[in-house]
This record gives structure tokens, sequence and C-alpha cells, in this order.
């Protein structure tokens, strides 16, 4: 099949691309790097044996992208692109309200115009309101959202609800809600590339580990779990680029059925096990044979002591589950930043 992949330099599209090639599907991508490099195609190519085109281009130029959609004769679309920093959501609401949700809209239009009719959207387990128990199924309310940044993902699976409801081309999109992806592709050739000092758990390590920045703060060691730490549901980038390509059978099973199947579909993509703070510290210690410096600093304003995934519908509409464990994930974030000590050349 012919997918395109709005954001497809970023860390997530870049493996997606290659879990797709693998699969024998046709990748092309389209991205402005405004997060990512030129290079990380360049890599994906080299890693799949498959030369990716890609588009240098904004999604919120329609009739660009749909002209693409139509030239390339594109089958299904996966839509990563947007801003992802729940930090700088807070200080820049409009530019996430406007990259985000924007993106969202020019797309669909595009496809409609263009008569493509599968979408897989890039959500956040972050749509699920603070107070929700975990595990989390995707029964659970969306919206309740902490920051703007969670908000434009409520918002953006609103649209795409709407769209398929009244969809002259028949939409039907599946909503995968990501819980915390981190690693990277085995070889060390691509990985997370974050801009300046990272905000997440796993980039910060490694920067950690690299001697880049000192030591690590642990935000909160006071919360009500197992070791003081909060819980999360890390997932190895490369299972969650596998879901992906399940993501995409499953649309083409749903257009094939007889059966009524729900036009948009939730689905949350996680391991399922919960694993502290404090666990990730001492995995990557361990796997990598030496210590991460750090102290445990105050909470962190936001942060939810428990978040972690009812996975049973990954599996039974995808047919997947996510198989490596939190030492592979440790193990390839590391092969990554010592391969890679400054990310990308960023352009
Ligand atoms: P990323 O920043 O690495 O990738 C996003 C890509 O989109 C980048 O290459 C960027 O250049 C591109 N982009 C942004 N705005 C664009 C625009 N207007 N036109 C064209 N390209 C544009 O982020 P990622 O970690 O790969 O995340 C991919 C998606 O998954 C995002 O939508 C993100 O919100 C979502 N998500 C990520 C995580 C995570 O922890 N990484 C968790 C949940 C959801
Ligand atoms: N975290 C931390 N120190 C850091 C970055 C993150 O202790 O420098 C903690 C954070 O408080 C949270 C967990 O690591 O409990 C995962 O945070 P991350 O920002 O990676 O993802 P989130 O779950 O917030 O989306």
């Amino acid at each position: 099949m012919n997918i395109l992949l709005t954001g497809g330099a970023g860390y997530i599209g870049s493996h997606t691309a290659i879990a797709l090639a693998e699969s024998g599907h046709s990748v092309f991508a389209a991205d402005n790097f405004s997060n990512s490099s030129p290079e990380a195609i360049r890599r994906v190519s080299e890693l799949s044996g498959q030369r990716i085109s890609c588009f240098d281009m904004d999604i919120r130029n329609t009739p660009m992208l749909a002209d693409i959609l139509l030239r390339k004769e594109i089958q299904c679309v996966i839509h990563f692109a947007g801003y992802k920093a729940v930090g700088e959501s807070l200080t820049k609401p409009l530019l996430y309200y406007d990259n985000n949700i924007a993106t969202t809209v020019s797309l669909l239009a595009a496809m409609e115009e263009a008569g493509v009719s599968r979408l897989i959207f890039s959500s956040s387990a972050s749509v699920y309101g603070e107070d929700a128990p975990s595990p989390i199924s995707e029964e659970a309310g969306i919206g309740g959202c902490t920051n703007p940044y969670s908000r434009t993902k409520a918002i953006c699976e609103q649209i795409i609800q709407d769209a398929a409801a009244s969809s002259p081309v028949g939409l039907q999109a599946v909503l995968l809600r990501y819980f915390n992806p981190i690693g990277a592709h085995p070889s060390g050739m691509i990985g997370e590339n974050p801009h300046g000092i990272p905000n997440n758990l796993m980039p910060y390590i490694t920067q950690v580990a690299a001697g880049i920045l000192p030591e690590l703060t642990i935000f909160g060691g006071d919360y009500d779990t197992p070791d003081g730490t909060c819980l999360r549901d890390f997932i190895h980038v490369m299972d969650l680029a596998e879901a992906h390509a399940q993501a995409v059978e499953y649309l083409s099973r749903a257009a094939s059925s007889n059966t009524d199947v729900p036009t948009v579909v939730p689905i949350n993509i996680g391991t399922g096990t919960p694993y502290s703070v404090l666990d990730v510290v001492k995995t990557f210690s361990d796997v990598n044979g030496f210590p991460i410096p750090y102290h445990i600093g105050a909470r962190r304003d936001g942060d939810i002591p428990a978040l972690y995934a009812d996975v049973s519908r990954a599996e039974q509409l995808l047919h997947w589950h996510a198989t490596r464990s939190l030492a592979d994930m440790c193990r390839d974030a590391w092969t990554w930043q010592r391969k890679n000590p400054e990310g990308y050349w960023l352009r």
C-alpha cells in the first residue's frame, strides 16, 4: 500500500517508516523539518533499503497536500506532524492550537479532495483526564487535560470524529493513544533528537550518561507509589512503530468487512506494565554498566502519579502487543545517544 507519513522525519515517524517498509508498504513522508532533519529520512532509506521520498512542506498547505495524495496514489495517511512539548504549550498555546489543529483540518480536507479514506492519528494518553484510574481503558472519558498540548490532541480526536460522521469518502480512522515511547532503533542510526535541554525522562538520562548534563532530577519521591516516584507505561519506539503497521492492516480489514465496524476507533498503545522513574534509572545503569547520578527534587506541576494502559483493545483489534523489555529500551536509547552525541546534523 502507498502510505504518507506527515511528520515522517520525526522521532516516531522515522521508526514507523522502517516498520512499514519491512511490512512491504511504499512509504512517503511530508515534513517541514521544524523539529527534525532530512538526515533522518536518509538514514531510514539506508536502513530499510527503500528510497523514501520526503516532501519539504507545511501540512497546512492543503492544495499541495491534496496534489501529493493524488499523484502518489496514497491509500492511507499516518498523521504525526505537530508540536509535542507540554511545557512550551503552556507558554505558547496559540502556536500549539494553530499547528496541531490546523494541520489536522488541512489533512482531512486534502484527504476528502483526493478521495483518501484511511487515517491513523497520533494521539496521546494525556487526553485522559487527570483523575482517570490506571490501567486506563479507551472507555474512560477524555478532555480533562492539564495543558494546551493535550487539549489539541483531544480536540483533534473530536474533529476526526465529526469529519468521519459526515465524510463523503467514507473516512475510517484509528486514534492511537501513545503512552511513553522511549528507546531507538537497535542500530543506533535513528532516534529521538530533542532541541536544547530535554524535558522528557529518557533523553535527559542519556544526556546525563553522555556527560552533557551533570545529573538527573527526579521530580518527586513522595508519591503514593511503591518507591515514591511516578509510574508510567514506557514503550519501545519500535514496538510502537509496529503497532502502526498493524493499524494499517486493521483499516484494510475494516474496509473489506461486511459487518458494521466503527468508523473511528481509539486504541491505547502501551505495554500495560507500569515502571517507576527509579526503575528506569536503575535498569539503565544495570544494562549499560555505569551509574546515573540523580537526586530527588520537587514534584513537577501537572504530573499524574500513575498512568498506564489497559491494552486489551490493541490485542483484540490490532492483534498486537509490545514485545520489547525496559532493558531493551534503555540499551537502545544509549546506543543512539552514544553514536550520535549531537543528534542529527540540524540544518
Ligand atoms: P517529532 O517532533 O519528533 O515529530 C513531529 C514531526 O512533525 C517533526 O519532524 C516536525 O518537523 C514535523 N512537523 C511539525 N509541524 C509540522 C507542519 N506544520 N508541517 C509539516 N511537518 C511538521 O515528534 P514525535 O515524538 O515523533 O511525535 C509524533 C506525534 O506523536 C506528534 O503528533 C506527537 O504529539 C505525538 N505523540 C508523541 C509522544 C512522544 O512521547 N514522543 C507521545 C504521545 C503522542
Ligand atoms: N521525569 C523526571 N525527571 C526529568 C524528566 C521526567 O523525574 O528530568 C519524570 C516525570 O516527572 C514523570 C516521568 O519522568 O513522572 C515521565 O516524564 P516524561 O516527561 O518523560 O513523560 P510524561 O509522562 O510527562 O509524558
